[in-house]
């Protein structure tokens, strides 16, 4: 037994070695990231069905690495929350994003809202509240400005105690979204408690949804579910007219993707053609 595992190690040896030792580099990079001020934020358009105008941007953080280039959070994410950095990493996030927002109010953009993604460490540390609302206060925008997005993974851990600060947020005033809508731990009855605003359809129901029959029965039934609810409902990952009209035509009430404007720096956010709704 012991030799089968020697010989298995010995024959995976170098690959692993290289691979956990790039690993271990960009992870040690990663510590350094914040306080060398590389993380940079890029904002997507949430359109209003079915054509605008924005009703809101997605903050997606990226990596600007001095080696490897502008890295997408698939490449660090998941690293940052094991290696405790998230929470760090998160907190600066929310002070940008509401810097940022504070800027575009400033310039007259006066319907400009922020939805910032909060992975699901960050929200049982214990002081994302406190963190929310000395970000809000110290750039002078309104709860409501910020939608919070989770994923349904918040609820596996303490559903409980989630659900108490989720609901803490909501009277605070802060819009919360579940994302990835259908892809994970889905209860229904704990969806019933959720003070969720809004919905997002993950793109896995968005992307082939104008060749499968199937796959429009179940983005209806979610529109439906949302709707019964109160929520709104974003439809992620659009990236063909097709895809678009099928959405609309199902009663999608906001759209993101490609198609509508990809990722940007906060600068050319504006500058892509999308004015926000009223200005
Ligand atoms: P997400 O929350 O599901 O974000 C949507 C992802 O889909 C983004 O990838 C976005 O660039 C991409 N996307 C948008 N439109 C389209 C489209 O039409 N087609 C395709 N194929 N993709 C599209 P990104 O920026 O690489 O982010 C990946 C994930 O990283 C996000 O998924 C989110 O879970 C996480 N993430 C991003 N920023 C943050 C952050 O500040 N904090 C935390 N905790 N997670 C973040
Ligand atoms: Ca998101
Ligand atoms: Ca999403
Ligand atoms: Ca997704």
């Amino acid at each position: 037994h012991a030799k089968s595992g020697e010989q298995a190690y010995a024959f995976f040896e170098p690959s692993m070695n290289a691979l956990a030792r790039d690993h271990l580099l960009l992870l040690n990079d990663l510590r350094q990231a914040l306080p060398r001020q590389q993380l940079v934020l890029h904002y997507q358009p949430i359109m209003r069905a079915p054509d605008g105008p924005m009703a809101a941007a997605e903050v997606l953080i990226r990596w600007q690495h001095p080696q490897h280039g502008l890295l997408l959070p698939e490449a660090f994410i998941a690293d940052a929350e094991r290696a405790g950095l998230i929470v760090d990493i998160g907190n600066w996030v929310i002070d940008a994003a509401c810097r940022q927002l504070r800027q575009w109010l400033d310039r007259g953009i006066s319907h400009m809202r922020l939805a910032i993604n909060v992975s699901a460490i960050q929200l049982h540390y214990d002081r994302l509240v406190e963190t929310l609302q000395t970000a809000v206060a110290r750039h002078g925008v309104e709860p409501s400005r910020l939608t919070l997005e989770f994923t349904e993974s918040v609820a596996m851990k303490d559903p409980e105690r989630s659900l108490a600060i989720l609901q803490r947020l909501h009277r605070l005033g802060f819009r919360i979204s579940l994302d990835d809508f259908g892809t994970g731990y889905s209860s229904l009855l704990y969806l019933k408690q959720l003070p969720a605003t809004e919905l997002k359809i993950d793109r896995s129901f968005v992307t082939e949804i104008d060749q499968r029959a199937h796959d429009r029965t179940i983005v209806s039934a979610i529109i439906a579910l949302a709707r019964q609810l109160q929520m709104e409902i974003v439809a992620e990952g659009v990236e063909t007219p097709a895809q678009k009209q099928w959405l609309c035509d199902l009663g999608c009430t906001f759209l993101q993707g490609y198609l509508l404007g990809v990722p940007v720096p906060a600068d050319l956010l504006l500058a892509e053609g999308h004015p926000p709704a009223g200005d």
